[in-house]
């Protein structure tokens, strides 16, 4: 690597990238090509045998890549969560890539893990999150940056797998019981299998439209009441603020009291929505977290943080240590040994980990809170802006009150069948004009379209414009 050759490159394409979030509104924002396309378009079948010069690179990324690529970016990006990018996020991406440490351990690049127990503490704290699960709290707890949300439940629950077994034996493990929500978003279901877990193992609890498809305590109660009956011992649940259908929360508090009562490690998935508690108008749906074991969010999806970024909070660490933690002699040195340090490869699945803390840390300094607040704030403004316009149509309805920046809406037939192939058929007609890109999720046997603002780009007259192309597209649905 030659310093000024890295210079002189990485200039064009900041160039490239800076000119592509220019022009991003000129793409259609669902990528409309067709399977196997780049195959067909890419001129080269194999990897060449003589190099390339970057521009010719780019001009390649420009004409075979860029028309696959479904632009996250775009402000006209609505669908899924967003995965909101940032100048401070891509640039503490670029310092985190550019140093290429692998910090699995705290001698491998002490400022590694140190930054990322100070970022998960300055998270934390923002969250007012208990100082239980802080290293500042001093009572063992803390947090760590895993990928993603699947890995932070899979992780999770295996601590509680092993930390139930010590106590009941391991020949009591087919007994042992997981349990969500049929809203509850499937790293759990994954999370389960990779476990060992098999279905008799897995309890799916049906919500309904009147609990605003939260879990319901009763049904919890229930569910593990039966369970015990039948000499199952209850293990593991997982409550979510924000789920991915429609953003319903779940009743946290009093799901935690029913949990604790009967041993159940609580973890609560707050992939979306646990950014915007940051906000103290928001802060209130955290409530009873205090009795949670573990509490994870996605950075890289509501702040403004490149993927991946899963920002995982424990109350006792060492649960988790304790099933992951593998030591070969080739790892052993001096500050492990004495016990001061943090090592984060035991507090993970993996070995290799990135320095994911850089970009959580430049995008916390280059903002601050306040304007953190602002920008979330702003999102969920522009929901309820869109809320209300679909609300002033009365041929649609919100199908479930809004909690956060997702709007869950439809067009309303008296019939249910109807309703759903007018949605899904309003919802392809969205997406193929390219000019907005949303998705759809089906709850109680309804299909709804999901508006979801939190795009970094994204500004109300986005907003606008997407309604009235709702708007246009429903009139000719209903001319035909
Ligand atoms: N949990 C919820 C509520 C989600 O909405 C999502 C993804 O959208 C996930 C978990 C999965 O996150 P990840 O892709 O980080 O595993």
């Amino acid at each position: 690597l030659d310093p000024e050759e890295f210079r002189n490159q990485a200039y064009k394409v900041v160039d490239f990238i800076a000119d592509y979030y220019k022009n991003i509104e000129q793409f259609p924002v669902l990528s409309q090509v067709h399977p196997g396309y780049l195959r067909k378009t890419l001129p080269q079948q194999s990897a060449p045998d003589d190099p390339e010069c970057l521009e010719s690179i780019l001009r390649d990324v420009d004409r075979f890549v860029v028309p696959g690529i479904s632009h996250w970016q775009s402000p006209n990006f609505f669908a899924y969560f967003p995965s909101s990018s940032s100048t401070a996020g891509l640039l503490g991406e670029m310092l985190s890539t550019g140093f290429n440490v692998v910090g699995f351990n705290w001698v491998s690049s002490p400022a590694a893990t140190e930054l990322e127990m100070l970022v998960v503490d300055w998270f934390g704290e923002m969250l007012k999150l208990p100082k239980s699960f802080l290293f500042s709290g001093g009572g063992g707890g803390g947090g760590v940056l895993q990928g993603t949300t699947c890995e932070a439940i899979l992780s999770t629950l295996v601590a509680a797998r092993d930390q139930k077994l010590k106590v009941i034996g391991r020949d009591m493990f087919s007994k042992l019981v997981v349990y969500g929500s049929d809203q509850t978003h499937m790293s759990l279901q994954k999370a389960a299998q990779v476990a060992g877990f098999g279905e008799e193992n897995f309890r799916v609890i049906k919500t309904t439209k009147s609990d605003s498809f939260g879990l319901s305590p009763t049904s919890l109660k229930m569910a593990i009441q039966s369970d015990i009956e039948k000499g199952f011992v209850p293990l593991y649940l997982c409550a979510t603020i924000g789920t991915t259908s429609t953003n319903a929360v779940d009743p946290l508090d009093s799901l935690c009291e029913i949990a604790q009562q009967n041993r159940i490690w609580v973890h609560v998935d707050a992939a979306y929505a646990g950014s915007v508690c940051i906000c103290p108008e928001f802060r209130h749906f955290l409530n009873g977290v205090e009795k949670a074991n573990s509490f994870s969010l996605n950075a890289h999806k509501w702040f403004f943080t490149a993927p991946d970024c899963c920002c995982l909070w424990l109350k006792d660490p060492s649960a988790l240590r304790s099933s992951l933690s593998v030591n070969p002699s080739y790892l052993k040195n001096k500050a492990t040994d004495s016990g001061e340090v943090v090592d984060y490869k035991d507090w993970q699945i993996t070995l290799s980990r990135r320095f994911r803390a850089m970009k959580l840390w430049v995008v916390m300094k280059s903002y601050g809170v306040a304007n953190l607040r602002m920008f979330l704030r702003s999102h969920v403004k522009m929901a309820k802006l869109f809320e209300e316009l679909v609300e002033r149509d009365e041929r649609f309805e919100v199908v479930v009150p809004r909690n956060f920046g997702l709007v869950c809406f439809r067009l309303s037939f008296s019939e249910i069948d109807k309703s759903n192939a007018m949605n899904l058929k309003l919802l392809e007609r969205i997406n193929k004009s390219g000019k907005a890109f949303m998705t759809h999720a089906m709850v109680a046997g309804m299909y709804l379209i999901r508006f979801s603002v939190g795009g970094t780009m994204t500004e109300e007259r986005h907003v606008v414009t997407t309604w009235k192309l709702v708007q246009e597209l429903a009139d000719e649905i209903y001319l035909m």
